[in-house]
């Protein structure tokens, strides 16, 4: 089960992610998880991401592609993998399916989840993200059994750093220049399919292994 997860910043892709890779036991390859242990551990990756996750920009094709292609390579992706987060332009989707044909694999499904951008704001300013595991909470459509507490490891939650107002702003139209594109991308393939993502994280998921059955 080789899967994708699209959708915009704030849409449920990660909450998904989570329910998914436990449900399927497949990896769960998020670059967003990837950079924020970087720059958490002060690596020079971390160092250079930084400065373009602060600002709400795409970190360049150059640093994040590679760093998906030595994932990818792990053992434990050998019999599926979801990637949450990436592809975001064609770029790194045309390289991946190139990557991926090397290696006799391929994309079988994106999963879009959709939601309207009046839900975006409240969704990403109200976020709380496990510093530990990632795992996303919401203070009020999501909140934590334990105040400040994530429910799967205890680590203590955090406010992102790139989801204030402002930022959030930048990246969704970030997202409608370089990753909205992406949509047709997988079209094109038949690859694309759409599910709602206004509803209970509970429903989404449903909807979700709805999906995803026809690819165990
Ligand atoms: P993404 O990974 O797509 O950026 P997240 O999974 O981190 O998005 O979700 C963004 C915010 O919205 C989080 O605070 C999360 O708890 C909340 N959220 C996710 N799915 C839903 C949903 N179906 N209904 C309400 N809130 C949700
Ligand atoms: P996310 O956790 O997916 O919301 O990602 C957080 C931030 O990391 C994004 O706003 C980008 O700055 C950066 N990032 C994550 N994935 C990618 C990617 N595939 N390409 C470029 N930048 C990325």
């Amino acid at each position: 089960m080789n899967i994708v997860l699209l959708g915009p910043p704030g849409a449920g892709k990660g909450t998904q992610a989570k329910k998914i890779v436990q449900e399927y036991s497949i990896p769960h390859i998020s670059t967003g998880d990837i950079f924020r242990k970087n720059i958490a551990e002060q690596t020079p990756l971390g160092k250079k991401a930084k400065e373009y996750i602060d600002q709400g920009l795409l970190v360049p094709d150059e640093l994040t592609i590679d760093i998906v292609k030595d994932r990818l390579m792990q053992e434990d992706c050998k019999t599926g993998f979801l990637l949450d987060g990436f592809p975001r332009t064609v770029f790194q989707a045309e390289a991946l399916d190139l990557f991926l044909k090397e290696l006799d694999k391929a994309i079988e499904c994106s999963l879009l989840i959709e939601v309207p951008r009046e839900n975006i704001l409240v969704r990403m300013t109200g976020r709380r993200m496990c510093k530990n595991c990632g795992a996303s909470y919401h203070v009020t459509f999501n909140p934590p059994k334990v105040e400040g507490k994530c429910d799967l490891c205890e680590g203590p939650l955090v406010q992102r750093k790139d989801d204030t107002e402002a930022t959030v702003k930048e990246r969704l139209k970030v997202y409608d220049e370089q990753t909205q594109p992406l949509i047709d991308y997988y079209a094109a393939q038949n690859k694309l399919i759409e599910i709602d993502g206004t509803q209970d994280i509970d429903v989404v998921f449903d909807k979700a292994k709805d999906v995803l059955k026809r690819f165990e």
